[in-house]
């Protein structure tokens, strides 16, 4: 049986935005399977629970090769855990890369070291969702902003009983 190829999609998604959606489906045009992990970071406070994060995203989709949960610890552990060949993420604007590029090598490094190769794999968004950030969307809401066209409804609806 041909090998299935497995991505996993990491992030906090803290609310997940069409700019998520956007990376995600792409991704799953390559891919059998796309896993989005949802994390925590420690260094950022999230506005809503893991579990949350978790529902929205979900709640989002309608692609079956995309599945979403969460997990907790190394990345490449729960890649490699998964099995999967590669890690996905966005990269928006250069402000991006320096980040991005200090994390791909950190993990690659990580994952060499337990022997299991996994691949990180950088796509782009539209260009409308180049300037989105979960962040921003979060701002903008809280100043009374319109965010309807950069998250689902979803996210919008839990924004305003979380928020307002
Ligand atoms: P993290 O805290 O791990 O950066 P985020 O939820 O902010 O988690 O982002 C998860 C991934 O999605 C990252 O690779 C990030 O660069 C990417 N991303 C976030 N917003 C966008 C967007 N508007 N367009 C494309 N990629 C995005």
């Amino acid at each position: 049986m041909p090998l299935k190829r497995i991505a996993i999609y990491p992030g906090s998604f803290d609310p997940v935005t069409n700019g998520h959606l956007d990376i995600v489906e792409r991704a799953s045009k390559i891919f059998d399977q796309v896993i989005v992990g949802v994390t925590d970071h420690g260094s950022k406070h999230s506005l809503f629970s893991i579990e949350e994060r978790v529902q929205l995203f979900r709640a989002s989709l309608k692609n079956p090769r995309i599945t979403v949960e969460s997990f907790k610890g190394l990345l490449v552990d729960y890649a490699v855990k998964k099995k999967a060949c590669a890690i996905i993420r966005g990269l928006r604007a250069v402000s991006d890369f320096e980040y991005e590029f200090q994390m791909a090598l950190m993990n690659r490094h990580l994952s060499q070291q337990k022997g299991d190769i996994v691949e990180i794999v950088y796509m782009m968004p539209d260009e409308k969702y180049t300037y989105l950030s979960s962040s921003m969307i979060k701002e903008v809401f809280r100043l009374g902003g319109d965010i309807g066209r950069f998250v689902p409804t979803g996210v919008q609806k839990a924004l305003k009983l979380k928020l307002l």
